[in-house]
């Protein structure tokens, strides 16, 4: 099977029901089969062949889809570019792509041999064949390359497959969101080059529609959330504690059944504070570009008080495993490297085959750089990224802990907890906190004295008017680290 096969059957089962709503604007499944055939027709006219890259880098909306699933039926690979990273960064991954045509909106990052202006995307749809876009490939061929987000080094692109992204539509039908229907309704409030776009395949093959919101802030996503009846949505947790600090969130009247939530831990009184808001509708995903959205999830039912800092149980079709330096796998309560395998795993990262050797076992187990452990009921708890830990006087300090202890004070909104170079330590815990409310900084590291052990409490703290996050909102412990060691030297 492949992509294009789903949204050919989607066409014929559900007609002139919307599909994708952007706006005043709104495409039929019938209309979105079309325009996905013409513009991969288009393309291919162009000269693209199977298996060429092609970056795109346009803003949330409904071309930007119709791109994306052009080039999957006309067996072309996508390279979706953030809008909100700077152009050098975008042609940095235009260059290590390799890719053969740009399709753009606004000023284009590089020059390519094809180059596609987004005001051209109408034309090009409209002259070109309306016949089936049909080019079929191998399903462990290149689909998509993800980049990661850079948080460690130069990003690196993983190779998803047509097999990788079949899988991961079926674990989100098995196990996240299995009662989608035809009025089901998912915002995609967080950019659809990232984890917002998982969500876009399942939905359509329910029958249901996909709204898509052009940039996030709470009073859009409330206002469209209402609007559609949005009942499934999927946030970063800067997200979710954004919604939670505007005061309409209390009253909003919202049809959400899933608010999923993933891509980087959550604070526990960001969690509590959201299921006392919005009812019982969270939903966690644990999962990495290399293993898109789904290595564990936490279910709305099972975020009870104490299972809070969980990260859920593995998908039914997914292996995982908590593993010893040495590859043994360990049991509750023991800490070590979480591993996954299955069929939504990535093939390889693009032209990098040390890290491939690194990160893949021959037998197709993953890596994931996470460090965590199982507890006596089965649920994984993610500590932190093993390159993320510090370590102090010869202890491990995992800095979510210290940050979940920050967030617990009541003046502070954001916290990142980095290692600074320590003689007599080796490394010396710090914090870096967003404030609501005026504060001391030795009131807070008295707070965390009360309630941490003596190796793992920050040994000075900064208050920062923002924490540095990446284009899709994680912050980025690293920058943090960079600034105050240059701010010292
Ligand atoms: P990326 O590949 O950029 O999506 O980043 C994936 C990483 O984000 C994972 O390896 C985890 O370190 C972190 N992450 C993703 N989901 C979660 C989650 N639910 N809880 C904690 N950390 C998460």
């Amino acid at each position: 099977m492949q992509i294009g096969d789903l949204i050919r059957r989607a066409g014929r089962q559900f007609g002139s029901a919307p599909a994708l709503v952007d706006g005043d604007r709104t495409v039929s499944f019938v209309e979105f089969d079309e325009l996905t055939d013409r513009l991969g027709n288009a393309l291919v006219a162009r000269g693209l062949e199977p298996g060429d890259r092609v970056a795109v880098l346009m803003p949330n909306g409904i071309d930007g889809v119709v791109v994306y699933y052009a080039l999957a039926k006309a067996g072309l690979v996508r390279v979706p570019l953030n809008v909100r990273e700077t152009a050098a960064e975008h042609a940095y991954k235009i260059d290590d792509s390799q890719s053969r045509a740009l399709v753009y909106a606004g000023a284009p990052p590089a020059q390519v041999e094809i180059m596609i202006g987004a005001e051209e995307l109408p034309v090009m749809i409209e002259q070109a064949s309306a016949d089936a876009c049909d080019v079929r490939r191998d399903p462990e061929a290149p689909l998509r390359l993800a980049y990661t987000g850079g948080t460690t080094g130069r990003p690196k692109a993983v190779v998803l497959t047509t097999r990788s992204e079949l899988a991961e539509v079926s674990n989100f039908l098995v196990d996240l969101l299995p009662n989608l229907r035809p009025d089901s309704v998912m915002l995609h409030a967080a950019p659809i080059t990232h984890g917002s776009g998982a969500f876009f395949l399942p939905h359509l093959v329910k029958g249901a529609t996909n709204v898509v919101l052009p940039k996030f802030s709470p009073l859009a996503f409330l206002a469209a959330a209402q609007e559609y009846g949005a009942t499934t949505t999927f946030m970063v947790p800067t997200m979710i504690a954004m919604l939670l600090e505007e005061p309409v969130t209390a009253t909003a009247d919202l049809a959400l059944e899933r608010l999923c939530y993933g891509g980087a831990p959550i604070a526990t009184s960001v969690l509590s504070r959201g299921i006392e808001l919005l009812g019982p509708v969270f939903a966690q995903l644990y999962g990495q570009a290399e293993a898109p959205l789904a290595i564990t999830c936490l279910q709305p039912w099972e975020h009870t008080p104490e299972r809070l800092t969980a990260a859920g149980k593995p998908y039914t079709f997914v292996e995982v495993e908590v593993r010893d330096a040495d590859g043994n796998a360990l049991g509750a309560g023991e800490v070590g490297e979480v591993l996954t395998r299955g069929p939504h795993t990535m093939s390889r990262y693009w032209r990098r085959p040390e890290a491939t050797a690194e990160t893949l076992e021959p037998d197709g187990w993953l890596h994931t750089g996470d460090i965590g452990h199982w507890d006596a009921h089965g649920y994984l708890h993610l500590l932190d990224r093993r390159h993320d830990v510090i370590i102090s006087g010869g202890f491990n300090v995992y800095p979510r802990e210290v940050e979940e202890v920050l967030l617990r004070h009541p003046a502070v909104v954001e916290a990142a907890v980095v290692g600074l170079p320590d003689e007599k330590w080796g490394e010396r815990v710090t914090a870096a906190v967003v404030i609501r409310a005026a504060v001391e900084p030795d009131e807070i590291l008295g707070f965390c004295a009360e309630r941490l052990a003596g190796f793992k409490r920050p040994r000075a703290l900064e208050i920062w008017p923002a924490i540095p996050t990446s284009p899709v909102g994680k912050s980025l412990r690293r920058e943090v680290r960079d600034r105050m060691v240059a701010a010292s030297s």
